[in-house]
């Protein structure tokens, strides 16, 4: 089976790539490198095609059975620079990906976000909430960029037949993903922090809460609904287990054994104040999360102390 994973160079991507490569799909991945790495595909460099392109302008006459859309920068500090780049790949680049998925007749798979239901006022949030989203605010690029990417989606499912299944990614972490100053998502940076014994840097009060899920949950949960999913649905892929960030922060120092400090820092603008998955829909295919957020953290330290902190 053929694969065009756009964004396979990034976070979940990547994980995503060597999974497929595993089950032996034929990947072809293709990425801009915007904020995906190239080292992140090195375990399977020469089992996949790497194409270097950007999903706005990537034209071809390959068949494919999937076409996953992961193209997208998806960090706040990313969102605040590069808001044009990120409107546009959600929306010219899912328009582009469509089409190549519907000439193949494949299945479209389109990684949009919890960030579409925006602040929510239902927690666990299930996949017909409507959302409460600023179409203005700092946020908005990336927010309503994945609630076009849906809308689009669907559109074309009505009026062209595309076959297609949307997952809606809640906070998702792991190794490889990008924490340090610039990209600052959350359990990445305070676990380099403590490792470092520098204070963890806590948004507001901390209060506001997120819940998480290990890349490797978050990848079987991609490969379960590509085998199993309702083409034309959508799917939370997320945690029902809601953390405090200040809890977070806690349990990351007790979890390394840090003798970090805190310091608190002013809330973004639009910076949700709850924020946790239903996954009832996706538990009824039989998904079960396995990693629980310790053994993530102590699995994410370990990384850090091997890899990126050493260099
Ligand atoms: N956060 C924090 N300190 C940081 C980075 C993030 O307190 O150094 C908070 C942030 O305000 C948010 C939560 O952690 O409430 C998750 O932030 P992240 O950027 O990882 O993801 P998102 O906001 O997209 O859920």
């Amino acid at each position: 089976m053929k694969v065009l994973l756009a964004g396979g160079s990034g976070f979940i991507g990547s994980h995503l790539a060597e999974e497929l490569v595993k089950r032996e799909y034929e990947v072809t991945v293709l990425d801009n490198l915007s904020s995906g790495l190239r080292d992140n595909l090195k375990s399977i460099r020469d089992k996949i095609t790497f194409i270097r392109g950007d999903v706005t302008e990537f034209k071809t006459v390959e068949q494919f059975d999937y076409v996953i859309n992961f193209a997208s920068n998806a960090s706040r500090k990313e969102w605040e620079r590069y808001p044009v780049e990120i409107a546009l790949t959600n929306s010219l680049g899912s328009r582009n990906l469509i089409e190549i998925a519907l000439k193949s007749k494949a299945l479209y798979i389109y990684a949009s976000s919890s960030e579409v239901y925006g602040d929510p006022t239902v927690i666990p949030t299930p996949e017909d909430y409507k959302g409460a989203v600023s179409t203005t605010g700092s946020r908005s690029a990336y927010d309503e960029g994945k609630r076009f990417g849906d809308a689009l989606t669907k559109a074309y499912e009505r009026e062209h037949g595309l076959k297609n299944i949307i997952i809606r990614f809640f906070n998702t972490y792991g190794p490889r993903m990008r924490g340090d100053d610039f990209y600052g998502r959350v359990v990445d940076r305070f676990v380099k922090q403590a490792i470092k014994g520098e204070p963890l840097t806590i948004y507001g009060d901390g209060s506001q809460t997120r819940s998480f899920t290990y890349v490797s949950d978050a990848v079987k949960a991609i490969t379960l609904l590509m085998e199993k999913g309702e083409t034309g649905a959508v799917y939370n892929v997320g945690s029902d287990h809601e953390i405090e960030i200040l809890e977070l922060a806690k349990l990351i120092k007790k979890t390394l054994s840090s003798n970090s400090d805190f310091n608190f820092m002013p809330l973004p603008e639009h910076d949700p104040k709850r924020r946790a998955a239903d996954i009832s829909k996706i538990r009824k295919l039989g998904y079960v999360p396995k990693v629980d957020l310790e053994t993530g953290i102590k699995n994410m330290g370990y990384y850090i102390k091997n890899t990126e902190v050493k260099k």
